[in-house]
């Protein structure tokens, strides 16, 4: 059986190359072939074992841009050769009260790459249809990753504050996530000159 290789952790930091078994993709899920993963503090959970079970190896990532290599029963929309990114959320189920509420972030039944399921430390990724997003062939995979967990988080925060364009937005602290909140709130501000028009 052909396989990939993969970063898997267990315990406390105890990191190990391994090869793991290339299998198909489950019903509703795609395989991604890894081409970046992105390194989030998060990661710490996995990586220090802060997880329920700490000895299971686990596949820490949760920021990964990736292609897509084989898709599962099913999965509709989505074809081999697409690019596609992976973040902390890793699909909603579509049917819980959450879901049916449209509040995807709370999903009962949602699998969390590099926390609860393998993430993308690896070769190859597995994941749910419904918690990808599309990546423009364009766009560089490494820009690309940081965008799917520290980037949709300021971007939300942003979104959901009572900050419409032209607001006065002080972000505090400027690493990995604070960076990123200043450039979505100066891409959001609209010039003076001209209301209503986006400046880039
Ligand atoms: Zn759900
Ligand atoms: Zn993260």
């Amino acid at each position: 059986m052909p396989t990939y290789r993969a970063f898997q952790v267990t315990d406390q930091r105890h990191f190990e190359l391994v090869d793991r078994d290339l299998v198909d993709p489950a019903p509703g899920q795609v395989r991604l072939r890894v081409l970046t993963c992105g390194v989030c503090h998060s990661d710490v959970l996995a990586v220090e074992g802060q997880r329920s079970d700490p000895a299971t190896p686990l596949v820490p990532g949760h920021e990964v841009v990736g292609v897509v290599d084989a898709v599962g029963e099913g999965v509709t929309g989505w074809a081999v050769g697409d690019r596609a990114g992976l973040g902390f959320l890793g699909g909603p189920c579509g049917q819980c009260e959450w879901c049916r509420r449209g509040d995807y972030v709370n999903c009962t039944d949602q699998p969390l790459p590099g926390t609860s399921v393998d993430g993308g430390y690896a070769e190859m990724v597995y994941a749910r249809a419904s918690g990808l997003v599309r990546v423009p062939a364009g766009l560089d995979p490494v820009t690309v990753a940081p965008l799917l967990c520290a980037g949709i988080t300021t971007f939300n925060a942003l979104r959901v504050a009572d900050a419409p364009p032209g607001s006065l937005v002080a972000v505090q602290g400027l690493g990995g996530l604070g960076h990123l909140g200043v450039q979505y709130a100066k891409k959001c501000r609209r010039s003076r000159n001209s209301p209503g028009a986006a400046v880039t």
